[in-house]
């Protein structure tokens, strides 16, 4: 007998070696920070003699979003046995009764070394929700007696997709201006947390005109995304058709989100929106030429003869004419720039008025607006339109000098340089 008293011993000591362990697992169950490091029996005479020495630490699974209903989910541990093969088990409570769902096994380690193992006690995919106790075991092996963890509880949810559904708006910001002919496109991303492989529901476009109510966009949205087998991104990307019947419309004021569908599985997200000054960009560039210009007529065009495909608008000298590329301007264009193109092309219909040649025109323009590459009369009119619209933009590029600009305010009130 001098050989069980030692093993009667060591079962209590391992006993208490378990409220350490629960202790472990208690603290994961909560969420607290846990590094189940081995910590074995301290060492006494007698137990490396003792072939039930054993021991298992283990860890839970760090966050909740990992303990996920219908997922497999493992609980690490660090075993080992001193003398005997044992086996460690996860055990799952139903009514009361202790079910086995997975088990590891641990390798002798009969010199005594604690020679520590590496298990884990996989968690079965379809425990219930909720609250699930569980526990672990070491399992009876030779003169060696069960040992047995306190129950532990986990939570576990089902399985479901969280959406954050993003929309990059512009480079300046939530809001942006368009011609009201302008087709848009939406681009963002999402993250979708999926949990064994559900299907990615749509994500739809949402607008509110006017500060209305918030309503999908029939037949617009990202359809059929792609199944997800962990947290993934995806790209966001809708084409918005133009504002039905309302390109007579001055202004209006659109926001557009995206929305994920609301299913059993999936809560209603949205990303933030995006608000669009719709314009009706003729309006505008009629009010902008008819400011300076009051007598000179304006056209749209769809497309241009060869020789000026790189324009978005010009002014025929002698017919008291502008021509605007209706697709330039409604091309996502901002309002500003729409505006500079009116400003500009009626800027040439001024150099016009003071100077009634073109080549005279030329001549004096040289002198003040010489400094640019191009044209000195496209410069010129670049700086007329600067004068109107400081946010608008130099289609020939370069830069208007205060002395220009000076020039530019002379030709507004229908001087000459
Ligand atoms: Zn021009």
């Amino acid at each position: 007998m001098p050989v069980t008293l030692p093993q009667v011993h060591c079962r209590a000591k391992r006993s208490i070696d378990w409220l350490r362990w629960l202790a472990v697992g208690v603290a994961a169950a909560l969420g607290v920070s846990l590094v189940a490091a081995p910590q074995g029996a301290p060492a006494s005479a007698d137990d490396p003699l003792d072939p039930c020495s054993s021991q298992v630490n283990y860890r839970l699974p760090g966050s909740n979003t990992h303990r996920l209903a219908a997922t497999p989910g493992t609980i690490t541990g660090l075993a080992y046995s001193n003398a005997e093969s044992r086996t460690v088990a996860l055990e799952v409570s139903s009514s009361g009764t202790w079910t086995t769902v997975s088990t590891a096994a641990v390798a002798p380690s009969p010199d005594g070394s604690r020679g520590w193992t590496l298990v884990d006690l996989a968690y079965p995919p379809d425990v219930a929700q909720g609250s699930q106790s569980m526990r672990v075991t070491m399992a009876p092996a030779g003169v060696c007696t069960q040992v047995t963890s306190a129950p532990f509880v986990m939570a576990f949810r089902k399985a479901q997709y969280t959406f954050n559904p993003t929309m990059e708006v512009t480079s300046s910001g939530p809001s942006m201006t368009a011609s009201t002919r302008s087709n848009l496109t939406l681009v963002g991303s999402t993250r979708a947390e999926t949990l064994g492989t559900l299907q990615v529901s749509d994500i739809v476009v949402q607008r509110s005109v006017a500060g209305g109510p918030w309503t999908a966009l029939p037949g617009v949205g990202v359809k059929a995304m792609p199944t997800a087998t962990s947290s993934s991104v995806f790209d966001l990307r809708a084409d918005v058709p133009r504002l039905s019947g309302s390109t007579k419309q001055k202004a209006v004021s659109v926001a557009y989100r995206f929305a994920s569908v609301e299913t059993p599985t999936v809560a209603t997200t949205f990303s933030k929106p995006l608000t669009v000054g719709y314009f009706n960009a003729r309006a505008v560039v009629r009010a902008a030429v008819v400011r300076d210009c009051p007598t000179t007529k304006v056209y749209f065009k769809k497309k241009f003869p060869k020789d000026r495909t790189k324009a978005a608008g010009y002014y025929s000298w002698g017919r008291n004419k502008i021509v605007i590329l209706s697709p330039a301007i409604d091309d996502r264009m901002p309002l500003e720039h729409v505006q500079s193109i009116a400003h500009h092309e009626c800027g040439h219909r001024l150099q016009e008025t003071a100077y009634k040649k073109h080549s005279a025109a030329v001549k004096a323009a040289q002198r003040v607006f010489g400094t640019n590459h191009s044209d000195p009369l496209e410069h010129w009119a670049d700086c007329i339109a600067m004068v109107r619209q400081p946010k608008g933009y130099l289609g020939y590029g370069g830069k208007c000098t205060a002395k220009q600009l000076k020039a530019a305010k002379r030709t507004l009130r229908g001087k000459k340089l």
